[in-house]
């Protein structure tokens, strides 16, 4: 009886999403959280409604609206490839025409800070930023051009087949901690300080974020062995994915304090 009730619950239950929506909305939290006064009226004035809400809710709009037509030119500006075994970010080959995430990450972040661009460009602007944050950080995200970011290789999970990229977005932080909520993981996250340097932003850091990504995927043992994911891949790098979601929301903070509201 038991056992049925628990079956059922089980396929009611919404699934759940990590660096899917629920990574985005964790950054997005982060970042909402730090803000200076002035950066956060500016974010609210922005996107009308307060800035944790706000920013939760603009962190998925540049993956809902990919598939649009009108939108389909922003599908490269989610990710960059580098040559694998090679994570030295070069924008002539690994952003051809700004086609990339740190090309787009810099040119949003551009119009975001220019006053005369108009609000509803800029909100457009701060949508795509705290979106493009937050994937620079996936390290498949910034992975290898061979493999597409590992969606080509196959891993399996105690009994799910995915892909390693699949895994990163969506398993990896849920096989470590269980059910995810997006506050309460925000609130963990936000409470550990992180390096110094996360506090200020400039415009030359989303190259090395890119990099840092990239460093992640070329480390040891990233690619599983078979590409069996153990309890020993999960205890070493669940961490990793919490320490790159940190990071994305203390820089996304540092960003947004720095180019608005700093100078009217
Ligand atoms: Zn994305």
């Amino acid at each position: 009886m038991i056992r049925f009730a628990l079956l059922a619950l089980l396929a009611v239950a919404p699934p759940l999403a990590a660096w899917g929506p629920h990574g985005h909305q964790v950054v997005a939290e982060v970042a909402a959280r730090e803000l200076t006064p002035a950066a956060r009226a500016e974010v609210e004035a922005l996107l009308g409604d307060r800035a944790s809400n706000a920013m939760r809710e603009a962190s998925t709009w540049a993956d809902e609206i990919r598939g649009e037509a009108q939108w389909r030119h922003t599908g490269a500006w989610h990710y960059l490839n580098f040559d694998r075994g090679d994570c030295h970010y070069v924008a002539r080959k690994a952003c051809r025409n700004g086609d990339c995430v740190v090309g787009a990450i810099e040119r949003e972040a551009a119009v975001l800070a220019d006053r005369r661009a108009g609000g509803e460009r800029r909100a457009q602007a701060l949508r795509f930023v705290i979106h493009f944050v937050g994937d620079v950080h996936q390290p498949l995200h910034a992975g290898y051009r061979d493999d597409r970011g590992g969606n080509d290789f196959q891993v399996r999970n105690r009994h799910d087949g995915d892909n390693l990229h699949g895994f990163w977005d969506q398993d990896l932080l849920r096989a470590a901690r269980g059910e995810l909520k997006v506050m309460a993981h925000a609130r963990d996250l936000q409470q550990q300080p992180g390096p110094e340097a996360d506090r200020h932003w400039e415009p030359r850091a989303p190259a090395a974020w890119a990099e840092a990504s990239c460093d992640i995927v070329q480390s040891d043992g990233f690619y599983p062995a078979r590409g069996r994911i153990t309890p020993e891949y999960i205890a070493r790098f669940a961490p990793v994915a919490d320490a790159q979601l940190r990071a994305a929301g203390h820089r996304l903070g540092a960003l947004l304090n720095t180019l608005l509201g700093a100078h009217r």
